[in-house]
């Protein structure tokens, strides 16, 4: 039964998911490995167009699997976005490394190159560069990969592309989630496909790729008698989720047309009102619009982002701020942050004014008029009273 309640981003099944689920049943493969892992790892990495893909019981598993692959340890510094989900950052935590947080620009929303060459230009001059560089691809839209990887290649560090919001983007014809050294997908519930829960780690290179199952499976070393000689994981994803996976996988251009549709729709509808402004789409990219996101200028406007929020949750309807920013989380108190510009950082911005809309791919046309009548009305009424 659908819910009466406008969520953000909520699943979205084929219908054809239970087939693989079938699959597995019908031949015991209830484990974390199985035909529909192996498809799904297989299928993924064709549409991505990398040499290999990883399937994970998480995103996060994923880039703390990156991470070991790229040899991050104790005393080790990450640069990493700062206006990200905390699960950016987390694994570089798990591993005793300490994060640094880069700034976001105005057009992407995304690592700021200034800010980054900056961050840089500062670990030269300490003699300590970062072991890696985690750049995200937010709400879906890529980060600026050219600049960004002009200035890590001249640094010899490698990229981790954080993926998990823009599977299905493109950045100048090639699928997002292929620019670093590892990209990171997760199918989280909330994400533009899902397995419920589950990521994947692609790479051109296929023996990093293996060490990254052999980790992800407790690091069992080639013995019959269970022998470990480095600490590993159980990260692997289980034979019946890849099999939602797949599924969902089939559909994944549809779901990105769903969500670049509801886009226009929001953008065509409230684009006019002086004070809204939605995430611009960088120019030579495809944006797959996981969610839609817009900022909301309280001078102009005379409402507060988190009075529209609320005036959504009164029809409920729910909407959301921004990510807040990793440099402001208490967790993070201390660690270095590098600004778009010396005073003036963007991602605070972007907290204090941006808003994410429901953008779920089921959502029918109905109910988004009703999210977007709702924010006329809160807009109108703020606008007439004063
Ligand atoms: C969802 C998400 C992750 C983590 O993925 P999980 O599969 O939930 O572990 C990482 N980074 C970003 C930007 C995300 O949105």
């Amino acid at each position: 039964m659908q819910s009466p309640r406008i969520l953000l981003s909520p699943p979205h099944m084929s219908g054809r998911e239970k087939k693989y689920i079938n699959d597995a049943f019908e031949t015991n493969w209830i484990a974390p490995l199985g035909p529909n892992v192996d498809g799904f790892e297989k299928e993924l990495a064709e549409y991505a167009g990398t040499r290999g893909a990883v399937a994970l019981s998480s995103g996060t598993a994923a880039i703390h699997l990156a991470l070991r692959l790229l040899g991050i340890n104790k005393g080790d510094t990450v640069f990493c976005s700062s206006l990200t989900f905390i699960a950016s950052a987390n694994p570089i935590v798990y591993e005793g490394a300490e994060p640094a947080f880069i700034d976001s620009e105005p057009d992407t929303w995304n690592m700021s190159p200034a800010a980054l060459q900056k961050a840089f230009a500062d670990a030269e001059k300490a003699g300590r560069l970062p072991k890696a560089v985690i750049v995200v691809n937010l709400y879906g839209q890529s980060a600026r990969m050219d600049e960004l990887l002009a200035i890590c290649n001249h640094y010899r560090v490698p990229v981790i592309e954080d993926a998990a919001e823009s599977l299905g983007s493109q950045y100048k014809g090639r699928k997002s989630g292929t620019f670093g050294t590892f990209g990171v997908f997760s199918f989280n519930g909330n994400k533009i496909i899902t397995t419920s829960g589950g990521g994947m780690l692609v790479s051109n290179d296929e023996e990093a790729l293996r060490k990254a199952r052999f980790l992800a499976t407790q690091a069992r070393d080639p013995a019959p008698h269970y022998q470990h000689s480095t600490t590993g994981y159980n990260y692997r994803l289980s034979n019946i989720l890849a099999g939602v996976g797949r599924a969902q996988l089939e559909v994944l251009d549809e779901r990105v047309e769903a969500r670049r549709t509801i886009f226009a729709r929001y953008a065509g509808e409230l684009g006019q009102i002086e004070g809204l402004e939605f995430m611009p789409e960088l120019e030579g990219t495809v944006h797959n619009r996981w969610l839609t996101t817009l900022t909301v200028d309280q001078k102009q406007l005379g409402i507060a982002p988190m009075e529209l929020i609320e005036a959504l949750e009164e029809e409920s309807i729910e909407a959301r701020p921004v990510w807040k920013p990793l440099h402001l989380q208490p967790i993070f108190k201390g660690a270095a942050y590098y600004p778009h510009e010396k005073e003036r950082s963007v991602s605070d911005e972007l907290f204090a004014n941006g808003v994410c809309l429901p953008s779920g791919s089921g959502m029918t046309e109905e109910q988004q008029m009703k999210v977007i009548d709702t924010i006329k009305k809160a807009v109108n009424r703020k606008v007439s009273i004063s």
